[in-house]
């Protein structure tokens, strides 16, 4: 049995909770179960400076986002647009659904 499992997924909108660029909201791009870490759209934006390379032969500064932990963030409810916590609640017909604690609606897949 997996203890990686996330409370959020891949095309999430979360709101980040602590650290540098807490308050900031965006999207999961990725998701990371084994170091439960997340990536989340322009947050946590690193630059590299990269020597110059035959693909790119000017060299340069490229932006992108470093992983962070899965704990500093909270999905934003679709329904209630607040952050919120989940839970998960089993359906008559056995099918698991993400619930929203705030507003008890289920939290759909939104797949990026
Ligand atoms: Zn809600």
């Amino acid at each position: 049995m997996s203890q990686n499992k996330l409370h959020v997924r891949s095309g999430d909108r979360v709101k980040v909770i602590s650290g540098n660029y807490r308050g900031a909201t965006g999207q999961i791009l990725r998701t990371i179960p084994d170091e439960r870490r997340v990536v989340v759209d322009s947050v946590n934006m690193r630059k590299r400076h990269q020597q110059p390379t035959r693909e790119n032969p000017d060299g340069g500064i490229v932006s992108f986002e470093a992983p962070i932990d899965v704990s500093n963030v909270m999905l934003i409810c679709p329904h209630c647009d607040e952050p919120s916590r989940t839970g998960t609640r089993v359906d008559a017909d056995g099918t698991k659904e993400r619930i929203c604690k705030r507003c008890d609606n289920p939290i759909p897949k939104s797949e990026a």
